[in-house]
């Protein structure tokens, strides 16, 4: 049975792709993982439409969430029109909707083709972008995208943007092999972007 969205903690997560444009050194999906520490079969056979989506997610009772995050065990940004679809549909029908965050690698320009940055206004409450590195150099090397460097700028491009039209903006690294002054460079980036350093634990294999 496929996965499409799954409690862990506080917060309901919201499955909708395994398709990725990196593949980053720390990613759960490679040694032939299905699942996470968060649910076991993450990897999806078929991509749920938006109306299977939007049953599976009306099914639940959503205010009892304390959030509502869009992840994939891939990249969300290949289902931002369906994610935006379904924040609306459920902002409609779930009075109480709690607060709605994206975790994405910041790719969406290079993903759809456009800036979506302002269709995120009002629908999306927080994003966490993946930073990773505080240089295009470390970056390219950890994450190993499709677009290469042009993806390290897409994706402080894409941050520099988002905080405009999203409340909470938060930048993302895994804390394994940062020196406090790589972390203190990541903070730093993060902050001229107008956004907020979170450190995350490594999760091992
Ligand atoms: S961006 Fe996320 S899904 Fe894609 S390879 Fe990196 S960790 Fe995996």
């Amino acid at each position: 049975m496929e996965t499409i969205s799954y409690a862990y903690g506080p917060a309901l997560y919201v499955n909708l792709t395994n398709r990725c444009d990196c593949a980053c050194v720390f990613c759960l999906r490679h040694n032939g993982h299905k699942g996470s520490i968060y649910a076991d079969d993450l990897w999806l056979d078929h991509e749920p439409t938006r109306q299977e989506a939007l049953e599976d997610l009306l099914a639940r009772d959503l205010p009892k969430y304390s959030e509502l995050v869009f992840c994939g065990f891939g990249e969300p940004a290949y289902r931002m029109d369906d994610i935006l679809w379904l924040v609306d549909r459920l902002k409609e029908a779930a009075p109480g909707l709690p607060p709605v965050r994206i975790n994405t690698n910041g790719h969406a320009d290079l993903i759809l083709g456009r800036d979506v940055t302002p269709e995120l206004k009002g629908r999306i409450d927080a994003l966490s972008i993946s930073l990773n590195g505080s240089t295009c150099e470390e970056y390219v090397a950890v994450t190993r995208p499709r677009d290469g460097e042009r993806a390290w700028e897409a994706m402080l491009d894409f941050t520099r943007r988002a905080v405009r039209y999203v409340p909470t903006v938060m930048m993302t690294v895994v804390d394994k092999d940062k020196s406090p002054r790589e972390l203190e460079a990541c903070r730093a980036l993060c902050e001229s972007l107008g956004a907020r350093l979170r450190v995350r634990a490594y999760i091992p294999d």
